[in-house]
């Protein structure tokens, strides 16, 4: 497709591409295709929260609750969704102030202040219904601030809605319509779905698009950060001791209303440092710079075959896998989960000989 000229960068949003991961299901001897990894990075803003703050943004405008120059969108946010929020604000001329857990990247806050963003650090371990926390500081500017509007990522219908009619159709029609991208034998139909749940708006969107239009015994895995409570059974979460993770943008104390369980077929939990592993893994395999919580997809995959269900499916020829990897590196460049990942590692035998090559010069 020939590059096109939009009216603005929301109309970049989304339409992200598909990326088959043929090595590592080789790696991991899968019969089945793991054969789509859904590029969110790809997505103007960085990531996969683009798309909803584009559409939160676009319904309150149509409902007649923005006004240019008047309003304040207040949003709290692990940073993904503010970048988006940020940026419409920015072309659309509306202010606006983020509130931030203080876990979350500098680099995030460093792009919504780019953007022209006001950013509230919150403290992390605050209860998400303490005044203290993002979502109660801001409430509170809300009242505060003449103009203050919180779109409400949690509870937006927006949220899980503008899932249902870009992200899954993206990902059935990528499916259908190019199955010559198979070079292998498929099903030719979407069989599981693996993503993180942060909102939940993703993976419940998703399901709604691919049950109701194309497979509705299609498999939607979640994946949930240890330390978090999305998943169920609760038992799954009872081992978690209420310790913080690293991991950003997945996981949350409490259940967002936009998070449907029952448009999650089961739950895997997944931990800081398997995440940080798969991330690599995703960088030297396939040379895909995503950022942690694609790292959790990944290794929540991994965890997901060897279930009952995913070592049938493993085993089973033709059938096909989707990963969402919901944004990328850029947020994350001095975390040091990273930092040690790129420049700790271990010298390869190439680095050993450009050090003798340049000695013996
Ligand atoms: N990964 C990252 C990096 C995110 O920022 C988010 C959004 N918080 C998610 C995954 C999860 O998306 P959702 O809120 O739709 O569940």
């Amino acid at each position: 497709m020939s590059p096109q000229i939009i009216d603005d960068a929301l109309g970049a949003v989304g339409n992200t591409p598909l990326v088959r991961l043929d090595k590592i299901a080789a790696q991991w001897g899968l019969k089945c295709n793991l054969r789509m990894a859904k590029l969110e990075f790809m997505s103007v803003g960085g990531s996969i929260k683009d798309r909803i703050a584009k559409a939160m943004i676009e319904a309150a405008e149509s409902e007649g609750k923005l006004i240019p120059g008047q309003s304040v969108v207040i949003e709290p946010t692990s940073g993904n969704t503010g970048i988006g929020i940020a940026m419409a604000c920015a072309i659309k001329g509306y202010r606006c102030i983020i509130t931030l857990p203080n876990k979350m990247s500098l680099e995030k806050e460093a792009a919504l202040r780019a953007l022209g963003a006001e950013v509230v650090r919150t403290p992390t371990e605050a209860a998400w219904d303490s005044p203290e926390s993002h979502i109660g500081v801001a409430k509170k500017l809300q009242r505060l601030i003449p103009g203050g509007i919180i779109l409400d990522q949690y509870r937006n219908v927006n949220n899980p809605l503008i899932h249902e009619i870009s992200t899954g159709p993206e990902i059935v029609a990528a499916v259908v319509s190019t199955p010559s991208t198979f070079t292998r034998s498929s099903s030719g139909k979407i069989d599981v779905v693996i993503c993180g749940a942060g909102t939940g708006g993703t993976i419940t969107g998703v399901s709604r698009a691919i049950k109701k239009t194309h497979n509705k015994d299609c498999i939607i895995v979640g994946v949930d950060p240890k330390g978090s409570i999305l998943a169920v059974p609760q038992e799954l979460n009872s081992t978690d001791d209420g310790t913080l993770y690293a991991i950003e943008g997945i996981g949350y104390d409490f259940v967002p209303d936009v998070l449907s369980h029952a448009e999650v077929d089961s739950w895997i939990k997944t931990g800081d440092e398997e995440s940080f592993a798969a991330v690599s893994v995703l960088m030297r395999s396939d040379g895909l710079l995503v950022g942690g919580s694609s790292g959790s997809a990944l290794s929540g995959a991994e965890k997901w075959f060897k279930t009952e269900v995913g070592q049938k499916v493993a085993q089973t020829e033709g059938m096909n896998v989707v990963l969402i990897l919901a944004d990328g590196i850029r947020n994350y460049m001095s975390r040091p989960w990273f930092l040690r990942m790129a420049m700790e590692a271990e010298p390869s035998e190439l680095a050993r000989n450009i050090a003798d090559v340049l000695k013996d010069e």
